[in-house]
């Protein structure tokens, strides 16, 4: 579904696009016809252009309007001759009038019937006719738009798919279908896509996370009562896990067998799930992560990007977050989420934490250097916390610096600091002493409170994303929100709240007092090169 949503969204870009065209083209066409002479020469059949293009966009009747207005323009406001003034006969410029509304209104319906007709053959071809559930040819023609990489495919087979077609009938088997295409959509919360592969096979999409916890997690929800018309169904299912580790190109769907062989070895077996040992892949592919890592800090395959964070008041940016990007000469991009958990486990995220700094304070200086002072946060690893000398060290590099400590923020998880409370205390403390500012992020995906954060010299609360996924539709997550910023206020925490998408989330938290928001819906990250132009258009806020 997103994708035909993103569909909408680029057909919707190229209207607006194709909607300052026409604007544009239609005076300047009046005026090449008007200074190269008059309507006698043939400049005045560039107007189809305009005429075509919004049929094409706008369908019959904005593109009838713009061939009236290009009637006109060309018509009793144009000479047939500027030198001698001599004007065109009604009868002539009427009859291109009605040329140019012809031409729009059959072009517009062309265009319309069209895009309506590709429209209705896509999702007849994508979907599944009895079930209305995509299928394998949604994956084909949308398949240039996904990408497998870091994905988990999981198969899902049905076993007694006939024993229940032959009791109760093919209109209850496609039934318990939508039903199960339905729980997996809603129930798990980073599903990519869930596809109907076959009769009795379904193939879910998802990011890969935890490859053992999605396993039971589909488990749980498959095996959850299944009742139809009122009556509970018995169904076995097998199922078959691949997590997508190499940087397939796609374009077959090859890549979906080796979950569907998982799957059957499962029912072979009578297991719940079964997953692909993708371990000796796994092993190179840590490999050479690591050992990639340092040249590319040098070669500039690491690169920050940075996220804007806007003050709700004045919707107004007030800083920005520094996060890590590695394009990877033979895997691509790889996510933060990826290979930092690799970097953890070896002293290279010395390494990493001591470059992000750097090549933020740099980015600080050069706001500063343009008169802007803002503040840009880091976010610091929890093996950055245990090691001893990150203090020193960290501190080393700022003071040599000389940037401004307080346009410093780092951000750090509440389970970082609770490896070691005291030690990390100390450290905290240490480093708002000298200006810089602590936030906790992603508040309320670890077991602390608020309460037992407050001995720690804290500035901000991020709430996590995962809790405003559903905030405009759950009334608990809204309550849990609302009481969570409404404690850390009165504790005197500022209070941020991460992954906003969309603006009823960013008005509904603003209702609940929050003081700053990071989202897609305000900004996505941005590229280090374009945080100034990106900071100038935008320092007078956002509209409401
Ligand atoms: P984080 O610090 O919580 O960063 C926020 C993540 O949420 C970023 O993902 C950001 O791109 C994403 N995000 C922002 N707005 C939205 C939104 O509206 N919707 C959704 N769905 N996501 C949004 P990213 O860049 O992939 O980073 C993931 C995590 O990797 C970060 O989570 C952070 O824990 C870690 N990370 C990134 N850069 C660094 C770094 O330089 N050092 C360390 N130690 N960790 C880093
Ligand atoms: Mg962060
Ligand atoms: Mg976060």
């Amino acid at each position: 579904m997103e994708i035909l949503k993103q569909e909408k969204s680029d057909f919707k870009k190229a209207q607006i696009i194709g909607g300052i065209f026409v604007l544009i083209a239609l005076p300047a066409i009046y005026l090449l016809v008007y200074y190269t002479g008059g309507v006698k020469y043939v400049y005045s059949h560039i107007m189809y252009i305009p005429i075509i293009i919004s049929g094409v966009l706008f369908g019959p009747w904005i593109s009838l309007f713009v061939g009236i207005i290009g009637g006109i323009l060309l018509g009793p406001l144009m000479p047939l001759d500027v030198e001698t003034g001599e004007p065109q006969l009604f009868l002539n410029w009427m009859c291109r009038l009605l040329v140019f509304v012809v031409v729009a209104f059959i072009g517009g319906c062309t265009s319309k019937k069209l895009r309506n007709n590709i429209v209705t053959i896509k999702q007849l071809l994508s979907h599944n006719q009895e079930t209305n559930i995509p299928n394998t040819n949604y994956l084909k023609i949308f398949q240039n738009k996904i990408n497998l990489y870091q994905k988990t495919i999981i198969t899902i087979l049905i076993n007694n798919h006939n024993n229940i077609i032959d009791v109760l009938g093919t209109a209850v088997y496609h039934k318990l279908l939508f039903t199960l295409y339905d729980d997996l959509r809603k129930e798990l919360s980073n599903k990519f896509l869930v596809v109907q592969a076959d009769s009795n096979k379904f193939w879910v999409i998802q990011e890969t996370r935890d490859v053992e916890a999605e396993a039971e997690k589909i488990v749980e929800i498959i095996n959850k009562e299944k009742k139809i018309n009122g009556i509970p169904l018995y169904v076995e299912y097998s199922v078959g896990i691949y997590e997508v580790i190499d940087h397939y190109d796609f374009d077959s769907l090859s890549i979906f067998t080796n979950s569907d062989i998982c799957a059957r070895q499962s029912q072979l077996q009578q297991l719940n799930y079964v997953i692909y040992d993708n371990s000796k892949k796994k092993k190179r592919f840590e490999y050479e992560v690591l050992m990639s890592f340092s040249q590319a800090l040098k070669n500039g395959e690491i690169y920050l990007v940075y996220q804007p964070k806007i003050d709700l008041e004045t919707l107004k940016p007030i800083g920005f977050e520094a996060l890590m990007r590695w394009n990877h000469s033979r895997y691509g991009e790889i996510s933060p989420i990826v290979f930092i958990p690799l970097i953890e486990q070896t002293r290279l995220i010395n390494e990493l934490t001591n470059w992000v700094l750097s090549t933020t304070i740099k980015k600080i200086k050069e706001f500063c250097e343009r008169g802007i002072p803002t503040t840009i946060s880091i976010n610091i690893s929890a093996k950055n916390l245990i090691d001893p000398q990150f203090l020193t060290r960290t501190m080393k590099i700022i003071n040599e610096s000389k940037v401004d400590k307080n346009l410093l923020e780092f951000e750090i998880t509440e389970s970082a600091i609770m490896i070691n409370p005291e030690e990390s205390k100390v450290i905290l403390k240490e480093f708002t002493e000298e200006g810089i500012k602590i936030a906790i992020d992603d508040f309320g995906t670890g077991y602390s409170s608020l309460s037992y954060l407050s001995r720690f010299p804290i500035n901000t609360i991020k709430i996590d994303k995962s809790f405003v996924k559903d905030i405009t539709t759950n009334e608990s997550i809204q309550r849990v929100v609302k009481s969570t910023i409404s404690l850390a206020k009165e504790l005197g925490y500022k209070v941020l709240v991460e992954g906003i998408e969309e603006k009823e989330a960013s008005d509904i938290v603003k209702e609940y007092q929050c003081d700053f928001v990071q989202g897609f819906y305000f900004s996505r990250p941005i590229k280090a090169e374009d945080t100034l132009p990106w900071y100038e258009e935008n320092r007078k806020g956002f509209k409401r």
